[in-house]
């Protein structure tokens, strides 16, 4: 057994377990022995499950005995984001409203990594029902980025990308709405996939905003993010979004030659509001890209700076509708003293839902009441279908486009929760790839003075994301050099 499992990737550890140089078992009880040394002070998760994860690490051992078939991601310890439905797990969307919410079910992605004999050791903590960059709208509490724990570690997946970045996980998913994959593996340092809209099955997922939501692979490096995609992907009829496209072998084709890929660099995403260090870490980036032979080429996304607006209407308003099933009747927290109906709803959802939540929801109903219909729902629509066409403009001539994931480092705790509008601004540079339905990628590309991890994003045409793991997994082994 190696010294300290939980320092694998997931590739790393399937080959060994695989080999049978490393158990189960042994995998298991080393992460969770990671987190009960790390985890009091990040607070990566709401739920750990030690006793089950355990007793299923012996089954898959009972399993290695018989020499049977093991899948894909067999042992690896599993960090699951806390909207995402797990069969007899609480599933709390780290809101008070779902505290006590235990799923009958798993989500199609769940019993995907299952299928393929992965371990699930926890729930990991977000921002409330996905709304939120820095995982401060918890409503139980905030996590710590594991490299400075004074900082946030992004949002609204903080909780799974701080697990990926502490080893206290060796897998993780998050879910992207405007960014809350790629912003919290930026600023956690890790590798952060966002697919194209409707490659993984949405089943099980608590819709926050159903026409941008998507499940993705928080993990270690980009092999990893290759291996996992692979698992999830895939066509479900219970998601009528999900698309039939035939998923490649994505780890096999990881290492193709990226001589004569056209990247494009937009300079809407390098101007006002990116910070210096950030913009220079990503040129310098492409470059190296450029020395292993791939085109830089300048592109223009001219709507860009639409992106934040149209998000922050379409968004509220998908949310307003999608959360109106938490009205204490069927499921979650209800108020008991409420007199009559109305009462009860209105007192369980004032006190069910936070903040910002309570923002969104209000914000939704506002954009989408009759009269206001036309001037802010319809004409973000309208923005994003002009978002749209700038990035198939762009992919005339380029196939993939760079830029830095998130204008800004990881920040302090409290540094913006009184200023929405400032929180907001960290999406900047990623809402609009979720508003055109795309594959975006985060890698990290070096740090700040003040050593703070730096992502680079990538973002591909729809179902391309062979070819921005290609160019991710090109520019990694240039860091590892
Ligand atoms: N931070 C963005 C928001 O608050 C994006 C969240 C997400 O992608 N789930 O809506």
């Amino acid at each position: 057994m190696p010294m300290n499992p939980y320092k694998l990737t997931a590739h790393e550890l399937v080959e060994l377990i695989k080999k049978g140089g490393l158990k189960p078992t042994e995998a298991v009880s080393s992460v969770f022995k990671r987190i009960a040394e790390m985890d009091p002070k990040i607070k990566a998760y709401i739920t750990l499950c030690e006793d089950s994860a355990m007793s299923a690490a012996k089954k898959l051992e009972e399993k290695i005995a018989r020499k049977e078939h093991l899948g894909a991601l067999a042992g690896v310890p599993f960090a699951v984001k806390d909207n995402i439905c797990t069969s007899g797990i609480k599933t709390t969307c780290a809101s008070r409203i779902l505290e006590n919410y235990v799923p009958p079910y798993d989500a199609a992605m769940v019993e995907k990594i299952l299928a393929e004999d992965a371990i699930i050791v926890g729930k990991t903590n977000m921002d409330e029902f996905a709304m939120g960059s820095s995982c401060e709208n918890s409503a139980f509490f905030p996590t710590r980025n594991p490299l400075d724990l004074e900082r946030i570690p992004g949002g609204s997946s903080g909780g799974s990308a701080a697990a990926i970045a502490a080893d206290c996980a060796v897998l993780s998913v998050g879910s992207d709405t405007g960014g809350s994959i790629r912003q919290p593996a930026a600023l956690c340092g890790v590798v952060g996939m966002k697919p194209t809209y409707g490659l993984v099955s949405r089943y099980g997922l608590v819709a926050f905003a159903s026409s941008l939501d998507q499940i993705g692979p928080i993990t270690k490096d980009v092999t990893d993010t290759a291996l996992l995609l692979k698992a999830i992907a895939g066509h479900d009829k219970r998601d009528s979004t999900s698309v039939p496209v035939t998923i490649p072998d994505y780890p096999s084709n990881l290492k193709k030659d990226i001589k004569g890929l056209r990247i494009g660099l937009p300079k809407e995403y390098f101007e006002k509001g990116v910070d210096k260090e950030i913009s220079e870490s990503v040129m310098k980036a492409v470059k190296a890209l450029s020395g292993l032979g791939a085109e830089l080429i300048d592109v223009t996304l001219p709507h860009t700076e639409y992106g934040i607006p149209a998000y922050y209407i379409l968004a509220p308003a998908e949310a307003s509708s999608n959360l109106a099933r938490y009205d204490g009747v069927r499921y979650g927290y209800r108020n008991k003293e409420a007199e009559g109906l109305g009462e009860m709803y209105s007192q369980t959802r004032s006190e069910g839902f936070g903040k910002e939540v309570k923002r969104r929801i209000i914000l939704g109903t506002f954009v989408l009441s009759s009269g206001y219909y036309d001037a802010y729902y319809l004409k973000a629509l309208k923005v994003r279908r002009l978002i749209k066409q700038d990035f198939d403009n762009a992919f005339t001539k380029v196939d993939l486009i760079a830029s830095p994931t998130s204008p800004i480092p990881a920040f302090k705790l409290g540094e913006r929760t009184e200023d929405p509008l400032s929180m907001y601004m960290s999406d900047a540079l990623t809402v609009c790839c979720n508003l055109a339905g795309l594959p975006g990628i985060s890698i990290p590309c070096g740090f700040t003075k003040s050593k703070l991890p730096i992502g680079l994003q990538f973002i591909g045409r729809p179902f391309e994301e062979e070819k921005i793991l290609q160019a991710a997994y090109a520019y990694e082994q240039t860091m590892a050099r």
